[in-house]
């Protein structure tokens, strides 16, 4: 079954075969979140060069002031607070802490799956290391 580009974004899969994972566990979790180096099915390697995941950080940036922002506007409009300082530098801080796991994963996503001219998805990919086992 192909998923779609949106669907196979949002559950992290390799963008040029849409079946192997990107990352090991989930974005939420006790564990630290790790990146594998080749895709499990068709063996494309996601840093294409050195310091290709750097552009995901101006990705990540974005997001986190849409996520300060967002979590901001929501604690006003809650509780209608307009003076305290302390209170919104606070909601800020929580929103960046929270929201840093899914940051980190869907900013090297976007990254690639739409920031990268040459990365394009090729149907029907044959597999390359038939040994190792492919999750889902
Ligand atoms: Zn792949």
């Amino acid at each position: 079954m192909e998923l779609s580009e949106f669907k196979a974004a949002c559950q992290a899969k390799c963008p040029r075969c849409r079946k192997g994972n990107i990352f090991i566990g989930n974005a939420y979790g006790l564990k630290i979140q790790k990146m594998n180096d080749r895709c499990d099915y068709c063996d494309l390697r996601f840093e294409r060069e050195p310091g290709y995941f750097y552009v995901a950080m101006f990705v990540s940036y974005a997001f986190t002031v849409a996520e300060m922002i967002t979590a901001c506007l929501a604690c006003y409009v809650l509780t209608g607070n307009d003076s305290s300082f302390i209170l919104y530098a606070s909601v800020a801080l929580l929103a960046v802490l929270v929201s840093s796991p899914f940051n980190y994963r869907y900013s090297r996503v976007v990254l690639m799956y739409w920031l990268s001219p040459g990365l394009k998805y090729i149907p029907n990919l044959p597999r390359k290391f038939p040994k190792v086992p492919l999750t889902k």
